[in-house]
């Protein structure tokens, strides 16, 4: 088979059978299919996409191309939660640590960011000592240990999507729903789970722009679980702003415990309870929303869900003493709005853009990120500013990059005279 046979192919909108796509993605993992040939082929898939059979040989030889781990002895139920990405969201690192402690498993494997969105591995790793890639018996341990655990896609295990995903990051190629697909149920169906919730983000800081791309996207993840055996819910929820208050790396570990601590921001609470509260129904630990809900607020108003927090990062490797004070950032910028009125938009993408430009993702391999950077936001869409008040303080280490991300951030609000309000779960 010749490699650049397959990327005609696929250019000239032909699908690709099951030795086609098999030679070609095992051929990337060896070494035999170049990154530009790569690039290429995930070009050819974001504009011609793929029919029903291409997507599910996508996700087998995904998955195929690293181990599964295998939950069938546990007694819990085992499950887990994925966004399709956006800004601010720190909802995995809530999130697992409350199920962990109502009796939930989850063995979660997580991302880098990806192009523009943050990576819950990323965030995690401003934790000095925070393993994300054990072996696998390791992962299985920590995961029986503490009730959960967070790792990242390794030589071990899904090891196309560690190299695919971050490729796609560097080349416009994220916004393609088979590609989505068989990067996040590669991941799920190699946990052997048993339950999923999808957070499916839908505005103008994520790949999915409209709800009805957001809906093609979450029909297609059901399917998929479906066939693997996942019980599948999925949640779409509003990312036309930032989630929370903060955005970067350790500053959203911070905005994470102070969650866990009952004193987070309403927006990040209300989803973290919204999509606990499926897997919660799903396990039958809750009869129905309410009293879901009610389990999930107890369980952090106990301190169990900050305890569980804890213990998980130490055994992980993590060391937390000190966190705040050791990721102080050196430079920091205020930035005003310019007129009074309310905030009628936030263009989250550039938003996004402007925490890549201070080091939260990666743009080249190897590439050192700055975890003491990000932005913390003052106000948010639907609420009334007057001229000159500070609205975003943007910081990190390096000083260019702040002053840099401060210009980009000064065009990123609309202010007017009223606005739409969208709500969060839509
Ligand atoms: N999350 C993933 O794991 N993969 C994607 O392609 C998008 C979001």
């Amino acid at each position: 088979m010749i490699t650049a046979n397959l990327i005609s192919k696929k250019r000239d909108g032909e699908p690709l059978n099951r030795d086609e796509l098999n030679t070609f993605f095992n051929g990337y993992l060896t070494g035999d299919v170049t990154d530009a040939q790569m690039s290429a082929m995930l070009m050819a898939i974001y504009f011609n996409g793929m029919n029903e059979a291409e997507t599910f040989t996508m996700v087998e030889v995904m998955l195929d191309s690293g181990s599964r781990m295998d939950f069938s002895d546990s007694e819990q139920y085992v499950a887990d939660k994925h966004s399709t990405g956006g800004v601010g969201d720190k909802v995995s690192i809530i999130l697992a640590p409350v199920l962990a402690a109502v009796g939930i498993k989850i063995p979660m494997i997580a991302g880098r960011g990806l192009g523009y969105t943050g990576g819950t591995i990323d965030k995690l790793e401003s934790i000095p000592g925070f393993n994300t890639s054990p072996n696998l018996e390791q992962f299985k341990k920590w995961v029986n240990q503490s009730g959960y655990a967070i790792i990242a896609q390794s030589k071990n295990i899904c090891t196309a999507d560690k190299k695919i995903y971050s490729l796609r990051s560097k080349t416009g190629t994220i916004p393609s729903t088979p590609l989505i697909c068989s990067s996040i149920m590669s991941k799920k169906i190699a946990e052997g789970i048993s339950g999923l919730v999808l957070d499916i983000k839908v505005g103008n800081g994520t790949f999915m722009k409209t709800k009805e791309n957001g809906q093609n996207l979450g029909d297609w993840l059901k399917k998929i679980g479906s066939a693997f055996n996942i019980k599948t819910d999925v949640v779409y929820s509003n990312m036309n702003q930032p989630l929370g208050r903060y955005a970067g790396l350790s500053c959203e570990i911070q905005e994470s415990i102070d969650c866990l601590k009952g004193k987070g921001p309403s927006d990040l609470i209300k989803i973290t309870l919204e999509l606990g509260s499926h897997l919660l129904i799903q396990s039958k630990l809750a009869k129905d929303k309410k009293t879901a809900y009610k389990i999930l607020e107890e369980i952090i108003d106990n301190g169990k869900a900050l305890k569980t927090f804890i213990s998980s990062v130490e055994i992980q490797g993590g060391i937390l003493n000190n966190f705040e004070l050791n990721n102080k950032p050196k430079f920091e910028k205020i930035i005003n709005i310019d007129r009074e009125g309310v905030i009628a938009n936030m263009d989250t993408e550039s938003i996004g853009w402007s925490l890549v430009q201070l080091g939260c993702v990666a743009q080249k391999k190897g590439e050192k990120l700055d975890f003491t950077a990000g932005i913390e936001f003052y106000k948010k869409t639907g609420e009334n500013v007057n001229k000159n008040d500070p609205i975003f303080r943007v910081f990190g280490a390096r000083k260019k990059q702040v002053e840099y991300a401060g210009e980009i951030l000064k065009s990123a609000v609309k202010v007017r005279n009223e606005y739409q309000h969208i709500p969060l779960i839509l």
